[in-house]
């Protein structure tokens, strides 16, 4: 790998950049990790998933799709869904990140390699699609319900944006632009009415308009939002509320239908409300986040509990082992989050991000970054059997990370996550600087008066909680140093001039005329917790969970009694949780079982360990059957190879579900 300086374009870049705002979002070339949990993944990600990513999509025949639209072999039996150029686009986004980031000149390669190929594909009116519109394949625009052309070409311009903002106008940024223009003029407000069955058109075209300077883009993501919610789309089996065409965004109240689609769909509308100053569309957004985060959001951030379309159920109902909490809903969570937030400055949103990263974008790839979770249940009630590596997953569900998906939208949304994680860790304002995610880390920015704000973050949180946020570079005024308190921190404190007191949840502000070597230090506590679901959420009532930090905990059968230790076993909620190095212990205990033949019984099964196949156990217990249950993350489950897990635990004594 050959690293150059970097170009200095790249600095500011990042993924989103509204207009106006409370608060700016730093870039890439600005906040630098320098290593810890996100700084390996982020490595792993670029030596190791680009790479993956590009060859199995050679290998499966999605490139080569774009060379058969060049020499007009096009045929009906295409390999890959209609939305597999969506996974060159997101490759490319996540490679124009890298390069930007690092200088990378494999990345650099790999996108004029991948540019090269996609821009030969390119009808002369700027249409650009490998499933439709050529010979032996359905007409343009045909199926907007299914068909994602307009989808594609939403990640197409993302990965454009990518491009524009590291590197400037090139090949890529071009491409983009002649398919943003056809769109335009396609389905412009004298063209065509129609919208695409999957959201993500309106993200690209809004940010594209932003990175561009061309308002007409950002007006086409208003058309085609306003457009959307009556009944526009063709209805289909699983109902309008699919491709959220039920409602218009403006008056829905709940995230609803698939929620990958439904959370894209959000982003684009928050672009949309802070460009055009319209406060009743980012209100109405913003109640939807309250009302979903509050119920129909699991532990981990995930949302989705529905297999059937991958979608949010209703309120209250969160089953943890139907949970599919896509690794992409997680993304969108994430962008969602981040868009309200830079219109806000409003801190509840940056703490969701910091949940679904630890617990759904870091529980997808495995270590060596070449396997992916798809869906993220909260509770695996069989061993996955051990995944093939050359092997293409047909299931988003199965317990085991797999190399690829036949629908392989995860490990792409990952990569481009991943590389462009800088631009979701810090902002600043006219006043100082924001830090909302901690990782070891040099900032180096600005404030628009020209005077430096500089820090080094020296932490290896989460494993511990202390961040020591260092100045690097002294300033002749005060200015405001601005750290997240999250919400789960009760009895955090920050020391500064070696004076330590308490701090609350929110945003703890420090404001002086910083000296170089000045150090504040946020001290987060770590000791792990119980906590208590909502009554409401029928399917894990009489259960706890345990958290550490902002990792959720959870339980895996290989440290377990087995068979069914798992299965049984009930917790003790009146001791503990202990720490136990970057997770905890509890008591638990395996009550007896109801008997043979029939699951059910006249009376509550009593505590029992003397049941032949627990005799091991019964062994190493206490007095009363207790034996100390290990808690691991929740993200590194099943990295010690197929086991089953559960993240709530049944509390002994209380009524089970
Ligand atoms: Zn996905």
């Amino acid at each position: 790998m050959t690293i150059t300086p970097q170009a200095p374009a790249a600095a500011r870049a990042v993924p989103v950049l509204p207009t106006s705002g409370p608060v700016r979002p730093l870039g890439l070339g600005q906040v630098s990790l320098t290593g810890g949990f996100w700084g390996v993944r982020q490595s792993v990600n670029a030596a190791a998933t680009l790479a993956h990513c590009e060859s199995w999509m050679e290998r499966l025949g999605w490139l080569a799709n774009f060379d058969r639209v060049a020499d007009g072999t096009t045929s009906p039996d295409r390999p890959g869904w209609s939305f597999s150029d969506s996974e060159v686009y997101k490759l490319l986004e996540a490679l124009a990140w890298e390069a930007g980031r690092t200088g990378d000149q494999g990345a650099e390669a790999a996108i004029k390699r991948l540019t090269a190929r996609v821009a030969r594909a390119q009808d002369p009116d700027g249409y650009l699609n490998t499933c439709f519109g050529h010979a032996g394949q359905q007409p343009r625009y045909s199926d907007l319900e299914m068909g994602h052309e307009l989808y594609n070409t939403g990640h197409l311009l993302q990965a454009a944006v990518a491009r524009l903002r590291t590197a400037g106008e090139d090949d890529l940024v071009r491409v983009a632009r002649r398919a943003a223009d056809h769109v335009c003029r396609t389905f412009g407000a004298d063209g065509l009415p129609g919208i695409c069955g999957h959201p993500e058109i309106e993200v690209g075209l809004a940010e594209f308009g932003r990175a561009t300077g061309e308002d007409r883009y950002v007006e086409q993501a208003r058309l085609f939002l306003d457009r959307r919610g009556h009944g526009t789309l063709r209805d289909i089996p699983l109902g309008r509320a699919y491709f959220q065409d039920d409602v218009p965004i403006r008056r829905a109240e709940v995230w609803r239908g698939h929620a990958v689609r439904a959370l894209y769909l959000t982003a684009a509308a928050v672009d949309v409300a802070v460009e055009r100053g319209d406060d009743e569309l980012l209100r109405a957004v913003q109640r939807q986040w309250e009302r979903s985060v509050e119920r129909r959001t699991y532990i981990t951030g995930g949302m989705g509990s529905r297999h059937q379309d991958e979608g949010f159920g209703e309120d209250w109902e969160l089953p943890p082992d139907r949970a599919y909490c896509e690794t992409c809903a997680g993304v969108a969570s994430i962008m969602v989050s981040w868009r309200l937030h830079l219109a806000t400055g409003d801190v509840r949103y940056t703490d969701l991000i910091e949940r679904t990263l630890y617990n759904v974008v870091a529980a997808s790839p495995s270590p060596d970054g070449r396997a992916f979770f798809y869906a993220n249940p909260l509770h695996q009630r069989s061993p996955g059997r051990p995944a093939d590596p050359s092997e293409v997953s047909p299931r988003a569900e199965g317990g085991t990370r797999a190399a690829w998906f036949e629908v392989s939208c995860c490990p792409t949304n990952v990569a481009r996550t991943l590389a462009a994680l800088a631009g979701y860790l810090a902002t600043t304002d006219d006043d100082g600087l924001q830090i909302h995610q901690y990782a070891p880390c040099a900032i180096r920015a600005e404030l628009p008066d020209g005077r430096p704000v500089a820090v080094d973050v020296e932490t290896d949180y989460p494993a511990s909680g202390t961040v020591r946020v260092r100045v690097a570079a002294g300033a002749s005024s005060p200015w405001t140093l601005s750290l997240r308190v999250p919400a789960w921190a009760d009895g955090a404190t920050v020391t500064e001039d070696g004076r330590t007191r308490p701090v609350e949840p929110g945003m703890l502000t420090v404001r002086r005329a910083f000296q170089a070597g000045d150090v504040v230090v946020l001290d987060l506590p770590m000791r792990p917790r119980l906590t208590w679901p909502d009554p409401r959420i029928d399917a894990v009532r009489g259960c706890v969970a345990v958290e550490r930090g902002p990792e959720v905990l959870c339980a895996e059968s290989r440290d377990l009694p087995e068979p069914g230790g798992l299965d049984a076993l009930v917790v003790d909620a009146g001791t503990g949780p202990e720490p136990d190095g970057g997770g905890a212990r509890v008591r638990g205990r395996i009550p007896a079982h109801t008997g043979r033949g029939w699951a059910y019984a006249p009376a509550r099964p009593a505590p029992l360990t003397e049941l032949a196949e627990l005799a091991e156990l019964a062994e190493l217990a206490e007095e009363g059957g207790w034996f100390d249950v290990p808690l691991r993350p929740y993200h590194s489950w099943a990295h010690r190879g197929p086991t089953s897990m559960r993240v709530w635990l049944p509390v002994d004594g209380a009524p089970r579900p």
